[in-house]
């Protein structure tokens, strides 16, 4: 039965691929069945976990054909993302907003740089380092946590979903 976390080893950098895949696969059916959904993803672990990189390969994996760069100096990077591109009158246009609160001074700075707004547009908000907020974001509707597993390429990679949404989302990433 399917059910709202689960944990992956990922033995190499493969492998974390393959489920930021699964997660846009599940994101994109979601974001198709309704364009005005909002969802908050947390994304936590050391430094060097693989936060940044599963964010990369989830952007890239829903169609976005740019960079997509570490947010440590900026706080927060935009991807525009068609859904469905294949097919422009029935795509679905949403907005991935990647933060990393890492070099956050004040847990308030997020707000005080126009930030909140992002948290409720078409799309989804990726956090790296959301305990530097102190508990004043939004809550998450799937929290991830990447932990480094026994060699170098090794991670243990847990998804665990709080709200509706993010529990059908992550039920489906299991039947895939
Ligand atoms: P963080 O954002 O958590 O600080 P990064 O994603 O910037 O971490 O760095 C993770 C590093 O680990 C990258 O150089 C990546 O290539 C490497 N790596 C090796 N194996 C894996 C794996 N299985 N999953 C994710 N990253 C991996
Ligand atoms: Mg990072």
């Amino acid at each position: 039965m399917a059910q709202n976390s689960f944990n992956q080893y990922c033995r190499q950098e493969a492998d974390t691929t393959a489920l930021a895949q699964k997660l846009a696969s599940s994101l994109s059916h979601l974001f198709q069945a309704d364009q005005s959904t909002h969802l908050n993803i947390s994304l936590e672990g050391d430094l060097g976990a693989g936060k940044t990189t599963f964010a990369r390969h989830l952007i890239q994996a829903l169609g976005f054909e740019g960079r997509v760069k570490s947010p440590t100096y900026t706080l927060c990077e935009p991807y525009p993302i068609q859904i469905n591109s294949s097919n422009p009158s029935t795509a679905t246009n949403i907005t991935a907003h990647h933060f990393d609160l890492y070099r956050m001074r004040d847990p308030l700075e997020w707000q005080e740089a126009g930030f909140a707004e992002h948290f409720d547009e078409p799309g989804f908000c990726l956090v790296e380092w959301p305990e530097k907020a102190e508990g004043t974001l939004p809550a998450f509707d799937i929290e991830i946590h990447l932990i480094a597993g026994d060699d170098e390429s090794a991670r243990n990679i847990s998804f665990k979903a709080s709200s509706s949404q993010g529990i059908a989302v992550i039920e489906e990433m299991q039947t895939q």
